[in-house]
């Protein structure tokens, strides 16, 4: 079975480039050359140290011997919580600025709903020294305060959109715009393995270091060559992918991507896209997608910021459909649950959109002796307001 993305850029029928033709040139300059550059040896440099001395890399594949014990199983947790900013982001991020400065782009524009993707971008621009202008939707601005901060004082300007439910979808729109008219000297950098070819195999690639340091290190801490299963969170997909990029081949590795149920799959009140989607084009490419009955994009919704998008990366769609990837879903409240289960048993206050891949270890049959990854994909800070009020009202519950 072949998992790569073909030259037209799909993976099956999903994928593709739908796109206005005005975008065409952008689109076509990076699809162009975007392989030479991952393979050309002064990238490879750059790009490695960077990952090493700037992110913190490789980050560590710990085995969590308490929550190992409660599962009856071994868990190993892949700690990208540890990476520069908190999350695995910032591996794109570094990459894409480094291909923009071979490319000879001097402004860089991005697109953020939670803020995490715009804080990852404002950061390699800071370090670059390149312009930066993120979009984002007035209402998200209001919701993230803190990131909105820390994107301003690393220098980025921080465009609010006003146009449509001002949220992700609309600051998208906004930054194509923008993109259609700087061709030249602007790049746009895309956060997940979403987006018009050849956005989603170039993230997948830089994101795949993930998985390639899980080769050596799950034979160092568990003295299996291989996994008997590695499970992550999917918003879009890119941490998902890039812990499961390696592995696509071994076909005996079980790969897991948990989708966020939000209050449930049938509540409407959901961002699992594999259960409530079918196939349709957002953000340029054609893949499983929410909609309604006019094929008109739904509100997703999730309690975590990252993974509520109605969409999911082609590849996803593609693994969904040929079956190499086990698609579940967990509810907001077993999200929470898990965050706090991995807080009390490890010590570790995982992202909320990780906590989703830990709540799923509850709901699959493993043998003692299974090898079991799950990527932590961030850290909790940013959820802690979440969190508090989630302890209150238990506490509160209790005591009554
Ligand atoms: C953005 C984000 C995600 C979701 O994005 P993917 O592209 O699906 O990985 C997951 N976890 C964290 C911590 C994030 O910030």
């Amino acid at each position: 079975m072949n998992y790569n993305v073909d030259e037209n850029g799909y993976y099956g029928e999903f994928g593709g480039a739908f796109i206005p033709e005005m975008m065409y040139p952008n689109v076509k300059e990076l699809k162009d050359n975007y392989i030479k550059i991952l393979n050309d040896p002064d990238f490879i440099d750059e790009f490695r140290s960077l990952l090493k001395h700037y992110v913190g890399r490789p980050s560590p594949l710990y085995f969590a011997k308490r929550l190992s014990a409660y599962y009856n199983t071994k868990i190993f947790l892949k700690r990208e919580d540890l990476n520069h900013t908190g999350a695995h982001k910032i591996n794109n991020t570094v990459g894409q600025i480094l291909i923009a400065k071979r490319l000879g782009k001097t402004r860089i524009i991005a697109e953020t709903g939670a803020g995490q993707h715009g804080v990852a971008t404002a950061t390699v621009c800071a370090l670059m020294g390149l312009k930066c202008i993120v979009y984002m939707g007035e209402v998200d601005i209001a919701r993230q305060e803190p990131n909105v901060l820390r994107m301003k004082m690393l220098g980025a300007e921080v465009v609010p959109v006003l146009s449509g439910n001002r949220t992700l979808k609309d600051a998208t729109n906004e930054a194509i715009r923008d993109w259609i008219s700087n061709p030249i000297d602007t790049h746009y950098i895309i956060g997940s393995v979403v987006g018009p070819h050849p956005y989603p195999d170039l993230v997948a690639r830089l994101q795949s270091v993930i998985s390639e340091e899980m080769k050596y290190q799950v034979k160092e801490v568990s003295g299996k060559e291989n996994p008997d299963y590695v499970v992550a969170c999917v918003g879009g997909g890119s941490n998902a992918i890039g812990s499961f990029f390696h592995y696509l081949n071994d076909e005996d590795v079980k790969l897991v991507a948990v989708e966020a149920a939000g209050k449930g799959v049938l509540t409407g009140e959901t961002a699992a896209t594999m259960v409530a989607g079918r196939p349709g084009i957002i953000h340029g490419s054609r893949t499983m997608l929410m909609q309604d009955a006019d094929g008109q994009i739904t509100e997703p919704y999730s309690i975590s910021a990252g993974l509520d998008y109605p969409g999911i990366g082609p590849v996803h769609s593609f693994l969904h459909k040929v079956n190499r990837v086990i698609f579940g879903n967990v509810t907001d409240d077993e999200a929470l649950e898990a965050a706090f289960l991995l807080t009390r048993f490890e010590g570790i206050v995982p992202a909320l959109e990780s906590a989703h891949a830990l709540a799923y270890l509850g709901k699959i049959k493993f043998r003692e002796d299974d090898v079991v990854v799950v990527t932590v994909s961030g850290r909790g800070d940013k959820d802690m307001s979440t969190y508090i009020k989630y302890m209150d009202l238990k506490d509160s519950a209790n005591n009554e």
